[in-house]
């Protein structure tokens, strides 16, 4: 059994990264498994290195040990354009030059990752791509090429449940991905992602109920590369006082702050108030 946590170095760690990567460090614990550490760094304008080394004090404060060397996206990104290849070879990218007022303009509607892209430069053929370009999965075609499409394990409420993909849903909800970034040219979350899962054998994906809406597009992603499907497991997400989920850019709870005021980890722990969960 093999799992990660693999937060992206664009600020501080908070108590809701904490309560995640002792879910992560618990499940692999109480499955005698083991948890990776991997730094999600494709958003280079954003990840920064003062962040990722908070991470690792932040972890290692925590009590959390993880074997080395830890993968850093950016050092692969020649992985991921393999990838990108393999996908362009077969005929399943096109290149977008839409703004985000072009796309609220064409009068897309909201789905599981933001606006459902409407489709305006699905024709195009990766020949006529321009610097600066995103590049998208057409999810149409993908359908067409694969037969059934899988099923994924979720056992968030700690009993496995099999969650069935259907093909209108991954249409309607997703609208062609961006796999590569407008103008950046970084490589998308979810394309190194996925890489990842299936590179490090990753069995069971332990992350944030945030992330849910994507594992769709995640495992239709596996299944067009043939790649495994892990089992997921989404936890709950912790909130303030207030009901309110606690968001990356609520520095006033860095753990780091709670660190220099005096806390312990099991201050910490304690705060969050982590569940036995049988999972
Ligand atoms: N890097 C993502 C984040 O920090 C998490 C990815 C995942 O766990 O699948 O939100």
């Amino acid at each position: 059994m093999i799992t990660r946590f693999a937060p992206s170095p664009t600020g501080p760690l908070h108590l809701g990264h904490a309560y995640s990567a002792l879910t992560v460090w618990g499940v692999a614990q109480r499955h005698a498994g083991t948890a990776l550490l991997r730094i999600e760094d494709t958003d280079r304008a954003r990840a920064k290195p003062i962040f990722e080394n908070g991470i690792y004090d932040d972890l290692r404060w925590l009590g959390l040990e993880w074997p080395a060397p830890v993968r850093r996206q950016s050092d692969h990104l020649a992985d991921y354009e393999a990838v990108l290849a393999t996908l362009g070879a077969r005929g399943l990218l096109y290149p977008c030059s839409c703004s985000r007022r072009d796309i609220v303009n064409a009068g897309a509607k909201s789905g599981a990752e933001g606006l459902v892209y409407p489709g305006t430069c699905r024709k195009r053929s990766m020949d006529s791509a321009n610097p600066g370009d995103a590049i998208r999965l057409n999810i149409a075609t993908g359908l067409d090429q694969l037969g059934p499409l899988r099923s994924f394990v979720e056992r968030g409420s700690g009993l496995p449940v099999k969650h069935q993909i259907s093909p209108a849903f991954l249409r309607d909800s997703f609208g062609d991905p961006v796999l590569k970034r407008k103008d950046s040219g970084d490589i998308a979350y979810h394309l190194a992602c996925v890489h990842d899962d299936a590179l490090q054998n990753i069995t069971h994906v332990v992350r944030g109920m945030d992330l849910w809406a994507l594992t769709p597009f995640q495992v239709f992603l596996q299944q067009l590369m043939g790649w495994e499907t892990p089992q997921y497991l989404h936890h709950a997400l912790i909130t303030d006082a207030d009901g309110k989920r606690l968001a990356k850019i609520d520095r006033s709870r860095a753990l780091s702050k709670y660190r220099s005021e005096g806390a312990s980890p099991n201050d910490i722990r304690e705060m969050i108030n982590l569940p036995l969960s049988s999972c």
